[in-house]
């Protein structure tokens, strides 16, 4: 038998060597994954547990581990960017966020869920690169697992905003949260884990159901069906007014506000009747609004100035009624930014329309 421990939680892999014959503690499973995620090995000795038995465990445990290809540091902001190879040649990148504020300083990491993306938002490097594969679960876990062990500092949450769609990889991305939470390993609160979404509704009804208290965004930027279709090919498929009942149902179960992710794109979804069709998704929702800078590599796109981002806030607060932040993406010199994604290549896609 072989046990890819990465992809496992405790209590899985205690029931996989017990379909197997051996009889492993639940305590026991829980000590190797402990032991696993504060050290990035496989135990040779634990006290208390007989060398023979971890020494059959450890015959029939696959540990792989990620391949990293190249690390960069931002001068500016500490943001840094991994570049990874996992089980095939396929490449993909994670960001590791400082969070320098409050009396525990930490990180935040940016993981991808799949190597390229098969949605080709026009204003993201890693849509140009064309879907190659979903991430394995333990391809997902390594990134955090990797970082964690070249950080100075804990790891406080993760974001599922790094190189493709996670909820095209749902299983696989629910699978790695299970591990992530487990009090045994990482032992990340679920509150601290964050799902971007740019609208899957199979993907987003497994979440709801999902057990877990972790948070979703949906990546909007503009309620205008024909002109979010330029920029975001998936409306063609699955349109706003399809997803809305599922973000209600997600809202109303947590009680709480939809976070709407909107990429600020100079000129194009900045103006007045931008934000007065965001009121009719307003009313039928209770959402608040994260605006981010477009970040396009390729120059191609440009974020507002002040003056045109206030403005457009100021028509948001005329017609609707909701919470505006601003969300500071990093890392821009290292091109670690939202949508700067491309799996270690340059971003040099087609002009797209405005
Ligand atoms: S923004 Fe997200 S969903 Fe869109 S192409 Fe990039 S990785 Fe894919």
């Amino acid at each position: 038998m072989n046990i890819l421990f990465k992809n496992c939680t405790a209590e899985e892999i205690k029931e996989k060597f017990s379909a197997f014959g051996t009889e492993i503690s639940s305590r026991l499973a829980m000590r190797i994954q402990g032991y696993i995620f504060k050290n990035d090995s496989f135990p040779s000795n634990l006290t208390e547990t007989a060398p023979s038995l971890l020494s059959k465990i450890n015959e029939n445990a696959i540990y792989p581990n990620l391949t990293l290809l190249s690390k960069e540091t931002s001068q500016t902001d500490m943001f840094a960017k991994y570049l990874f190879r996992g089980s095939d040649p396929e490449v993909f990148e994670s960001v590791r966020i400082p969070v320098p504020t409050g009396k525990y300083p930490g990180y935040i990491i940016c993981v991808s869920s799949q190597a390229g993306c098969s949605l080709g938002c026009a204003f993201c490097a890693t849509g140009k690169l064309g879907f190659k594969r979903n991430l394995e679960t333990w391809e997902i876990v390594d990134q955090v697992l990797k970082i964690k062990m070249d950080s100075d500092k804990p790891i406080k949450g993760i974001v599922f905003m790094g190189m493709g769609e996670p909820l095209l990889n749902v299983d696989n991305v629910l699978k790695a949260i299970n591990i992530f939470t487990e009090p045994c390993g990482m032992a990340i609160s679920s509150k601290a884990i964050t799902v971007s979404t740019s609208g899957i509704p199979d993907g987003i009804r497994k979440f709801i159901n999902y057990g877990k208290n972790c948070r979703l965004i949906l990546s909007l930027t503009s309620a205008i069906p024909e002109k979010r279709k330029l920029v975001m090919p998936i409306e063609k498929i699955h349109p706003i007014q399809e997803i809305l009942p599922l973000l209600k149902e997600y809202s109303l179960k947590r009680n709480e506000r939809m976070t709407l992710a909107w990429t600020l794109i100079s000129g194009f979804n900045t103006g007045e009747n931008d934000a007065l069709t965001l009121k009719n998704i307003s009313e039928a929702l209770p959402i608040k609004l994260d605006l981010i800078d477009v970040n396009d590599s390729s120059s191609r796109f440009s974020p507002p100035d002040d003056d045109e981002r206030n403005q457009f806030i100021d028509y948001i607060r005329k017609h609707c009624d909701i919470p505006v932040s601003r969300r500071y993406s990093g890392g821009k010199d290292i091109s670690a930014s939202c949508g700067m994604l491309a799996g270690g290549t340059t971003d040099k896609g087609s002009e797209p329309k405005k």
